[in-house]
């Protein structure tokens, strides 16, 4: 079509082009040493129980990861990609591991001994034979409980697992380290997936309840995905809580741990630690039924 489009703009197209090939590399050969040059960042955001009550302790959090340009935070979808293709993201994602791990251990030794520390995966570390004892030895070095670890992987990542992926996932599961389904109703995943591998979490993709104000299908598929979590005995983490509304919604289908921009945007360290202590001067009433998270 550029052909067609006449000279002039033939052109023009390519420079477009290549500015945007250039600034890909660009981006693509700096991501790769930020590990070194300490670029990166973690994001905690917090999992809480619902419906939230007044100043409630988080359950759980989530670590994100952030590359620092500058004064700019680089959201992980724009270089987890370029990781990947090179491999890096096994070295990045051991980093992730260790510093999550350290830092929630520390928060538990400080107050939140409850709380539990969500990490995702790439497909690749858990290719590696030896990913498991990986996994173990940082649990050991951080001292941090095998139960307080949540490692969050994707339908993908099952359908396209190889080499070591199911025997790493079982030896996880062994250890006591718990595994959430992330984004759960995205990918390809047939429901046979949720046997076959040892699953704890389901996290509900925030598409489904992005949309459940308006639309009816939409909360049925909530509901089933909800029912379908606690007939197979997994707990279930809503994503993408944004609204009072969704969170009386999620109550009434009964799913009781959420997360989203309502309870808690992703934060810094230092900023997550405040949120949680100023939970700490107040005492929580100790209602639940949700045994895990
Ligand atoms: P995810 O694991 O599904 O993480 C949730 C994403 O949703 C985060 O985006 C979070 O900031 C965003 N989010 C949370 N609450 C809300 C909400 O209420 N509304 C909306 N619109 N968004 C919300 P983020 O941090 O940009 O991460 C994107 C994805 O990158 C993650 O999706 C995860 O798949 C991947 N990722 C992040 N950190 C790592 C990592 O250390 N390793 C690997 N392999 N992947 C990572
Ligand atoms: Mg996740
Ligand atoms: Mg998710
Ligand atoms: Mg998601």
């Amino acid at each position: 079509q550029a052909k067609a489009a006449g000279k002039g703009r033939v052109q023009h197209f390519n420079e477009a082009m290549l500015d945007q090939a250039h600034e890909r590399m660009q981006l693509e050969s700096s991501v790769l040493q930020a590990l070194q040059r300490n670029e990166f960042d973690i994001y905690y955001q917090p999992v809480h129980r619902l419906p939230l009550a007044d100043k409630a302790k988080p359950v759980g959090v989530e670590a994100l990861l952030r590359w620092r340009q500058g004064n700019r935070m680089i959201s992980p979808a724009a270089f987890i990609p370029v990781l990947e293709e090179s491999g890096e993201i096994v070295a990045v994602g051991y980093w992730v591991l260790q510093q999550a791990c350290r830092q929630v251990r520390h928060w538990q030794q400080s107050g939140a001994e409850e709380l539990k520390c969500s990490v995702n995966l790439s497909g690749l570390q858990l290719e590696q034979q030896d990913f498991a004892q990986q996994v173990q030895r940082v649990l050991t070095d951080t001292g941090l409980s095998p139960a307080s670890l949540v490692l969050e992987i994707t339908e993908s990542l099952l359908i396209d697992q190889s080499g070591s992926t199911l025997a790493n996932l079982r030896e996880l599961a062994q250890l006591g380290v718990r595994i959430a389904l992330d984004d759960f109703g995205t990918g390809f995943c047939s429901l046979g997936y949720l046997n076959r591998f040892p699953l704890h979490v389901l996290k509900l993709d925030r598409s489904f309840l992005n949309q459940a104000d308006q639309c009816s299908k939409q909360r049925a598929i909530c509901r089933a995905i909800i029912q379908l979590a606690r007939t197979l005995e997994m707990d279930v983490i809503a994503e993408g809580v944004e609204t009072r509304e969704q969170v009386d919604f999620l109550h009434q289908e009964r799913c009781y741990l959420g997360q989203g921009f309502l309870l808690g945007y992703p934060m810094p360290a230092a900023e997550f630690q405040q949120h949680f202590e100023q939970t700490l001067s107040t005492s929580i009433p100790a209602s639940s039924h949700m045994s895990a998270l």
